[in-house]
């Protein structure tokens, strides 16, 4: 080895050791008399020490030529230091250089290597290599290492098989667009890299494999959003001769083991919640259960007092903010505007303080007596001191925007302690989804999604009304995974498939496959998928994924360090068969 320690690990117990160090220089002193380099690498930073009096000259001149980000090797004795540093695990010590070697010159780095750097986003992206010098960025990728350490661990120990499934396949419909890669041997035809394993995890369950993980890149082409890449890992997961149930106590297993394992935090029972009662009190099937602020129907009390807002709307919805009748006017100003953002889209806010006295103002007091406030403020348990924040208009968009604006509250109120994680399974999501541009029904979860075995029956009458055996994770808000009982006969298969639209024709040339192999003895079976790189982003504290991916890409879906995407040359193309019309 080049090195006899690494640069975070001598303490005093080491003095008067000679020791070799390796690593990248981080920062130098020069005094004149004396010069004082700091040198860093992975494990820390180690001050090294050069005395005039002391130091051969030639080594002095090296000192003296380094510059930051220099690679060096460097030899010397151990001392103690006289001005200590607590800040850091080696502050007691400094080497007294004896030998020194540059084992590589730098360039001045474009951005400073430090904790806070100088550097915007798109010029640390395109020097990724020198922002994971930086010791968040690799604490991110260590912490994710960590998770899927553990992730294996527990799964292994469950008796699940890793199984690597193939890149280059045919599309799976999980509702995104795919990347498509051209075959040079089958002139003409294209591969699809995968959405998700979805079709082989279940057709290893055919196999007979029982259990099933991989911890797995899946490819989506969907438009870009902020936070979202285009490619991301999920960890994958199939079992066979199960309830649903059983799935979701042995995740609930996993999850609960991650956050003991890497953040000593006992997230306690995860509670269940219908996909029915999140829309209706929360307005979200993911919602963020660190506080209440239930969602409350106002229609019947709210009514018929000669307001045309309300009379005219298909629905008003209320939240009752705890001890926030002191807003000011700017306050309530700030949240009407917020309301009406484009993202938001409500046309207006109307409140109703509680005030402690008991008497109550609102923004609709011509039309409403100190009475019928009371009725309404009760409607919503409204107690002296709160606010009630309504709004109304057509009932999903309203109920969306009643959403936003609970979340905002939550979090203009600290309700969003990002010490605390509270996690639920939202369970019986529709199986299908009326998507009113193609005029016909969607998958809400995917294809292959069992029905809720007692809604059968609605199928061919009601099929808007079935429920599916599907359960998401969500915590703090945020989907950390999803998954579902799959559909393991054929017949009922091929009945999904007709409800989607699909004739015989298309579901076999697409699922053809699938749909044999269920004529095998197919086990019943269900599975669940977790977002990793959000899950590490959640165990880290942060909101951006980007942070938890070594080489990850930008909003536009661009890698800025290899600039790609690319064009190919016109070689490449007329061997692929593929001519670019201008
Ligand atoms: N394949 C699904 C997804 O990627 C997860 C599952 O149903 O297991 O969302």
């Amino acid at each position: 080895m080049l090195r006899t320690h690494n640069c975070g690990e001598l303490r005093q117990a080491d003095i008067n050791k000679n020791v070799t160090l390796c690593g990248w220089v981080h920062k130098i002193r020069d005094k004149g008399g004396m010069i004082w380099i700091d040198i860093r690498d992975r494990y820390g930073i180690t001050q090294l020490v050069f005395d005039e009096s002391k130091t051969s000259s030639e080594i002095l001149n090296i000192a003296r030529s380094l510059g930051r980000e220099y690679v060096i090797q460097t030899s010397g004795v151990v001392l103690m230091r006289y001005a200590k540093n607590d800040k850091i695990p080696t502050g007691e010590i400094e080497i007294n250089v004896e030998k020194i070697e540059i084992l590589n010159a730098s360039k001045v780095p474009p951005f400073t290597i430090e904790d806070e750097t100088d550097g915007g986003e798109e010029l640390r992206m395109k020097y990724r290599y020198l922002d994971i010098r930086r010791n968040p960025v690799r604490k991110s990728l260590e912490l994710r290492h960590k998770m899927l350490q553990h992730t294996r661990k527990y799964l292994d120990l469950q008796s699940f098989t890793e199984v690597e499934t193939p890149f280059l396949i045919k599309s799976t419909p999980e509702g995104a667009r795919d990347f498509v890669v051209p075959s040079r041997v089958n002139k003409g035809e294209f591969y699809a890299l995968p959405q998700s394993p979805q079709t082989f995890k279940q057709l290893l369950m055919v196999a007979g494999l029982d259990r099933y993980f991989q911890i797995v890149k899946c490819f989506r082409d969907e438009d870009l959003r902020a936070d979202r890449q285009p490619e991301f890992t999920q960890i994958d997961c199939e079992m066979s001769f199960i309830t649903r149930d059983d799935i979701l106590n042995t995740f609930e297993g996993l999850i609960k083991h991650l956050f003991e394992k890497v953040l000593k935090y006992d997230l306690g029972d995860i509670q269940k919640m219908s996909y029915d009662y999140a829309m209706e009190f929360y307005g979200n099937d993911k919602p963020d259960t660190r506080f209440e602020m239930l969602f409350v129907e106002l229609n019947d009390v709210a009514k018929g007092k000669g307001f045309k807002v309300f009379d005219d709307a298909e629905t008003i919805v209320g939240i009752c903010a705890k001890n926030c009748a002191g807003y000011s006017r700017k306050q309530l100003d700030a949240l009407t505007e917020f309301v009406k953002i484009p993202q938001v889209g409500a046309k207006g806010l109307v409140y109703v303080k509680y005030n402690e006295g008991g008497t109550f103002k609102s923004s609709v007091d011509k039309f409403y007596s100190q009475e019928d406030l009371k009725t309404i403020a009760s409607e919503a348990d409204a107690k002296p001191g709160d606010l009630l924040l309504i709004l109304s208009g057509e009932k999903s968009p309203t109920r969306s925007a009643l959403s936003e604006l609970r979340l905002k509250m939550g979090a203009d109120l600290g309700l969003k302690d990002s010490t605390i994680f509270k996690a639920l399974w939202v369970l019986d999501f529709p199986l299908l989804e009326w998507d009113d541009e193609s005029k016909r029904f969607h998958a809400m979860h995917h294809p292959f999604t069992s029905p809720n075995p007692k809604d059968l029956d609605l199928f061919d009458t009601n099929p808007g009304a079935v429920k599916a055996n599907a359960y998401d994770l969500v915590i703090n808000g945020v989907e950390i995974g999803g998954g579902s009982i799959r559909i393991h006969n054929k017949e009922l298969q091929q009945k999904m498939f007709n409800a989607l639209g699909f004739t015989k024709e298309e579901s076999k040339k697409q699922f053809g496959f699938l749909m044999d192999a269920f004529e095998f003895g197919t086990p019943p079976h269900g599975g669940i998928a977790f977002g990793f790189d959000r899950l590490c982003a959640m165990f880290g504290g942060s909101d951006s994924i980007r942070d938890y991916i070594a080489f990850p890409k930008n909003n536009s879906g661009r890698d800025v360090m290899i600039d790609s995407p690319s064009t190919i040359s016109i070689d490449q193309l007329d061997e692929l068969g593929i001519s670019l019309s201008e």
